[in-house]
């Protein structure tokens, strides 16, 4: 799960780490009072969007009076933002931070990630923060020095030192710096984070060490035991059928094709893609309705397949096993009977009662097409989206 910069702002200061003053607003109205809150010479208005590189998309503005910031504000919330981590379609702004602005002398970055060669952590960090780092990680790889934490170990005054060393600071700056990167690694192992990413991590004139973006990703997993981080999710930056599946307990991924799959198994899942494109088609989405397969699941993936408007017909591959497909293929006719059913739709089966299921399918007076072979499914599924359009 992701959450916004000021989020992650605020889960780090719980742990020490230096950010700016700052305060997000939902509306225009509410700028007015932060800024005189606020009382900075300088403030910045940043959008929040679950994408880097909001700075050269127009996402990052410093303003110098409070005509100034009102105006900012008004014109970024509900502005569509487009960035390089963004689709094309953007994102929408519905939240907008307002933070003391700085006088920068450089901009670092810093970023831990979980390395899953090793088990452990990685901290990656570099001279060259900033708003070029994608350039930078290209161009000049040796710019970013790397440092592998082993698992289950801590980072030390001494790891801290050194990446601090490495990025050329000295004096009260590296004081800070070894401080506020223990704090964030502390922050990004007691929150079962799966990535921090600091940038900048700016040295200011007056030389103080300061967090000026954060974005910050957690692993779904634990979020059951992180409560003030799962209460951070903002629900519209997520696909619809995504947030849908979720609440489903299916794990569904959208992709671009136009041929929708439910199976059981994340293998099965593959498996279906892989011959699907081998046959010449592609698929609109992975779907893994893991777990048991029961009538209502089914009827849940199907229903959210078929809501999905690129989706120009289906294919259903479910290994029953123990699972009784008549089961399966009532759950499928009750579906196909609440949507209407139009699309084509080639269901293979396997497990107990196949003879019922296949039946029970044969039998419903929609336009499903049962099959033995997952190979014939795949066939069939391509050419009938291809008949259609
Ligand atoms: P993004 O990485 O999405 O472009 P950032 O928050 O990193 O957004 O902002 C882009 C750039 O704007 C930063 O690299 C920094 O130079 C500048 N910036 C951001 N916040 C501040 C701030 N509070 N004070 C001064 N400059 C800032
Ligand atoms: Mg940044």
């Amino acid at each position: 799960m992701d959450i916004h910069e000021y989020q992650a702002k605020q889960l780090l200061a719980k742990f020490g780490v230096n950010i700016p003053p700052g305060e997000v607003v939902y509306q225009t109205h509410e700028a007015e009072n932060i800024v005189s809150w606020l009382n900075e010479e300088k403030i910045v208005v940043k959008a929040q969007v679950h994408a880097g590189g909001r700075g050269k998309a127009g996402g990052v503005k410093v303003c110098t009076n409070n005509d100034e910031v009102v105006q900012t504000v008004d014109k970024m919330i509900g502005m569509k933002i487009v960035t390089p981590q963004t689709s094309e379609a953007g994102k929408i702004v519905r939240r907008v931070y307002l933070e003391k602005g700085y006088d920068i002398k450089n901009e670092l970055y810093i970023c831990i990630t979980v390395d899953r060669e090793t088990g452990g952590n990685t901290i990656m960090y570099s001279k060259k923060g900033g708003v070029n780092i994608e350039e930078v990680s290209e161009k000049n790889p040796e710019e970013i020095f790397k440092m592998k934490i082993a698992p289950g170990a801590d980072l030390l005054t001494h790891h801290a030192r050194t990446i601090v060393y490495n990025l050329g600071l000295t004096g009260l700056p590296a004081k800070k710096a070894q401080k506020n990167i223990l704090s964030i690694y502390k922050a990004f192992v007691s929150l079962d984070a799966a990535m921090i990413e600091v940038n900048p991590f700016a040295v200011t004139k007056d030389d103080d060490i300061v967090i000026l973006d954060c974005k910050a990703s957690f692993d779904d997993n634990a979020l059951y035991r992180q409560r003030g981080v799962a209460e951070m999710k903002d629900e519209h930056e997520y696909d619809s059928l995504e947030l849908e599946a979720a609440r489903h307990d299916l794990n569904y991924v959208k992709l671009d094709g136009n041929i929708g799959l439910m199976v059981n198994g994340a293998g099965l899942s593959m498996a279906t893609m892989d011959i699907i494109k081998f046959y010449g088609g592609d698929a609109a989405n992975f779907m893994d309705v893991a777990g048991a397969a029961t009538p209502d699941r089914v009827a849940a993936a199907f229903k959210l397949i078929y809501r999905d408007p690129d989706v120009k017909g289906i294919l259903i591959n479910i290994f029953g096993g123990m699972m009784r497909c008549n089961d399966i293929a009532t759950g499928l006719v009750n579906a196909s009977k609440e949507v209407g059913l139009d699309k084509p739709l080639v269901v293979r089966l396997e497990g107990t009662n196949v003879d019922m299921g296949m039946d029970i399918l044969n039998n419903s007076g929609f336009p499903i097409k049962p099959v033995d072979t997952m190979e014939q499914a795949a066939k069939d599924v391509v050419a009938m989206v291809k008949e259609s359009s």
